[in-house]
């Protein structure tokens, strides 16, 4: 009798993923990389990617893993990235926030300083 085994889920994104997990992703995908569809041969270095990266909401769970060959785990990781800060980019952009600039333009009200008609000059934020 055979029973399927229940799916693994990480207990948080840091959960290292267990051997029997990585084997079983790797039959699933039948041993091919899933972003370039390459067979990846016996002994060659490969990871458990994470389709959907965990730093774009992404779970740490056996649905969501697949199996990449050397040459593709890491410029996903960095597209992941770059997608994420860009995302994160245009969120803060929405949200009106903004860096403030490392150098002002003096009496701009970005500066913190303010002048008075009447002179006077003091800080404000
Ligand atoms: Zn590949």
């Amino acid at each position: 009798m055979s029973r399927t085994p229940d799916e693994w889920i990480g207990k948080t994104d840091d959960t290292p993923i267990p051997q029997r997990v990585r084997l079983r992703v790797f039959n699933r995908a039948g041993g091919r990389c899933h972003i370039c569809g390459r067979k990846i041969a016996a002994g060659e270095y490969w990871e458990c990617d994470h389709v959907i990266a965990l730093c774009n909401d992404g779970e740490n769970r056996e649905d969501n893993l697949s199996p990449a060959c050397c040459n593709c785990c890491r410029p996903k990781t960095a597209r992941d990235v770059s997608e994420k800060s860009k995302v994160n980019k245009k969120r803060l952009k929405h949200l009106g926030i903004r860096p403030r600039h490392r150098r002002p333009m003096p009496g701009s009200r970005e500066s913190g300083i303010r002048k008075r008609m009447d002179g006077t000059v003091e800080r404000w934020d």
